[in-house]
């Protein structure tokens, strides 16, 4: 028999190492700050462009690397940082697999410069797809300066399934801050294309916390610190009131390692019980001190997830810790959870005609509602419209299919709709009933709303009698700045601080009670990309939109409510799935009910 088994050329293998330690741009934004402070960097800068796609580029005044290190650190299982066995249990350092740089220069085109103090001149190197290009010596500072262009440039489809430009920034700064939270003693300075994002003196934890997530953040701020022979926990939680739906701020570090650990979350989460909506989630910033030889750090190649030996009393100091930390504070449980927003007074819109801040012609009057007045035998329009409805457009340019329940096979009856389980809302129609959720019937609602605003270039922005403001993270602010056009377009006006936002005018149909849930929504759902196969950029936003601002599952809706829902939602042209390609309802026929009793 021929003998068939290769052993792969040490390029390939890279390639292939590099599928798991490099996933997008973060990974090795991540990597790189890593070794800078495996190298004692008192001081990186980090500068990026295009998201990482075109370059990523970190300087470090770390110690550097000699000649000889210089031209073998881009070999795989190279690193100064273990020698045996033995000490993968005595990890003190960020790396130790000696992988990072071969996986990173195997995909990319990697150019590294590198000097030593007391050594004359630096060393460069310059790598593409792990073949030395150039090893010469040069000019430099002490420390290293490595920069990272067209990543994934061997990997076509890696390359192309890379997230916009949003997504992958976001993933960037998770990864930033990340580092930035385990070492305030180290000075950071991230660059994105051109403008300086952060600027992070050299501080202490709590400070760090601060420039990070923005000066308010320090009112917000619990500290918690508990020594015990197995564990030390250091850190702060936020007060229970500014707990967020969407996952916020948690971090644990362990040994100044960042990990994940949805079973320590667990701890602080029952912590926090009663204190908080189970639907909310509490933002904790926490350190870990334990023997590094009761840990392992090897399970996960990201090093993302570590092994304890003794977790159960190590979730059992820290749940103490935390419930300690909120009873010494003085936190009592908050009366109403389940508070109904809508029963607020509600915020005043400026009266005046002077509604329109985009400078757009409309017809304030003009209800598209009206146009077939037939139609009220089936429809009641009311209030829930004015607050909810959505986008108005002019009587010239009006498209809104009408409301022609003839041409719906089932025929709804608006007479007297329920809902169950504040989720569902059931209808009779000729030939038996319907099911809606109102979720996603009103996901389809506003998304559709929201593209044909778009295509008219037609929105009904209602200016606020005060501008609302609302504090958000660098990082946050960051991710509205740069969709601001857009979103103007649908009639979200607002100014930008470094951290916080002005919002001077909302579409008519925005509950203002809600705006900073919406705009949390809103901010998260565009650094995580919902699930998306979209045909446009506008057409993505309109998704995010609507997913960020629909009325949600799970509230209680009146009457008149759920038939503003019946109605917009067969007034709609696709009315069978919302934007993610879910059911919007399901009919039940008399004869599948006859069935049932046979
Ligand atoms: P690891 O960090 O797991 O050791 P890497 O592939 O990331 O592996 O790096 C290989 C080696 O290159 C490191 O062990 C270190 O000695 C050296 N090195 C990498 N980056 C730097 C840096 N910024 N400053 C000094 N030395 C570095
Ligand atoms: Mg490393």
């Amino acid at each position: 028999m021929k003998d068939i088994i290769n052993i792969l050329p040490e390029n390939v293998a890279n390639q292939i190492a590099a599928g798991e330690v490099v996933q997008r741009p973060a990974s090795v934004v991540k990597e790189l700050l890593e070794n800078s402070i495996d190298a004692k960097a008192k001081e990186i800068k980090i500068l990026i462009k295009d998201a990482g796609k075109t370059i990523i580029q970190v300087i470090d005044n770390g110690v550097g690397m000699s000649k000889r290190d210089v031209s073998i650190c881009f070999n795989r299982h190279t690193t100064s940082k273990i020698s045996d066995a033995k000490d993968l249990f005595n990890i003190k350092s960020k790396g130790f697999r000696g992988e990072a740089l071969a996986s990173i220069s195997a995909i990319s085109h990697v150019n590294l410069i590198s000097k030593q103090s007391g050594i004359e001149l630096a060393n460069e190197i310059e790598i593409h797809g792990s073949e030395i290009k150039s090893n010469k010596s040069s000019v430099s500072e002490v420390g290293t300066k490595i920069s990272v262009k067209n990543l994934f440039f061997n990997i076509p489809a890696r390359r192309n399934f890379l997230k916009s430009n949003n997504v992958e920034l976001k993933h960037m700064i998770t990864e930033f801050i990340r580092v930035a939270l385990a070492h305030p003693e180290v000075k950071l300075i991230f660059y994105n294309d051109d403008s300086e994002m952060y600027n992070l003196p050299v501080s202490n934890f709590k400070k760090r916390i601060v420039n990070l997530f923005g000066v308010k953040s320090s009112e917000k701020l619990v500290p918690v610190s508990e020594n015990t022979e197995i564990l030390n926990v250091d850190g702060f939680i936020f007060k229970p009131q500014y707990s967020k739906k969407t996952r916020g701020e948690q971090f644990f570090f362990v040994n100044n390692r960042f990990i994940k650990s949805p079973y320590l979350n667990h701890a602080i989460n029952s912590a926090f019980e009663g204190l908080i909506d189970p639907k909310y989630n509490p933002s904790y910033f926490l350190n870990l001190e334990v023997d590094p030889a009761s840990i392992d750090i090897n399970i996960h190649p990201t090093k993302t997830e570590i092994k304890f030996e003794d977790e159960h009393s190590i979730y059992a100091i820290l749940r103490a810790s935390v419930k300690y930390s909120l009873g010494q504070y003085n936190i009592t449980p908050a009366l109403d959870f389940n508070r109904d927003k809508s029963l607020d007074i509600p915020y005043d819109f400026e009266k005046n005609g002077n509604s329109n801040s985009v400078g757009i012609d409309i017809n304030t009057n003009y209800n598209p509602f009206d146009v077939n007045k037939s139609r009220e035998k089936y429809v009641e329009i009311d209030l829930f419209k004015q607050k909810m409805d959505s986008l108005e457009f002019s009587s010239e340019s009006n498209e809104l299919k009408e409301f022609n329940f003839e041409d719906f096979e089932s025929n709804v009856h608006l007479n007297n709709p329920i809902q169950l389980n504040k989720k569902f809302i059931v209808n009779k129609t000729k030939s038996g009933l319907i099911i809606i959720n109102q979720e996603r019937a009103h996901q389809r609602i506003l998304y559709e709303r929201f593209l044909k605003s778009l295509t008219l270039n037609k929105v009904n922005p209602q200016k606020l009698l005060h501008p609302i403001v609302i504090d958000f993270s660098k990082a946050d602010i960051e991710t509205l700045k740069s969709n601001k056009n857009i979103l103007n377009q649908f009639g979200l006006d607002f100014d930008l601080e470094s951290e916080k936002i002005n919002i001077n005018a909302v579409p008519s149909f925005v509950n203002i009670d809600n705006l900073k849930e919406i705009f949390e929504n809103l901010i998260y759902n565009i650094q995580n990309e919902i699930p998306d196969n979209s045909f446009s950029e506008s057409d993505l936003i309109c998704k995010i939109m609507s997913k960020s601002m629909s009325i949600r599952n799970g509230k209680s809706l009146d009457l008149k409510e759920q038939q503003y829902i019946i109605n917009s939602l067969f007034a709609c042209k696709e009315t069978m799935i919302c934007p993610f390609n879910l059911k919007t309802y399901v009919q039940i026929n008399y004869s599948e009910i006859e069935n049932m009793f046979k």
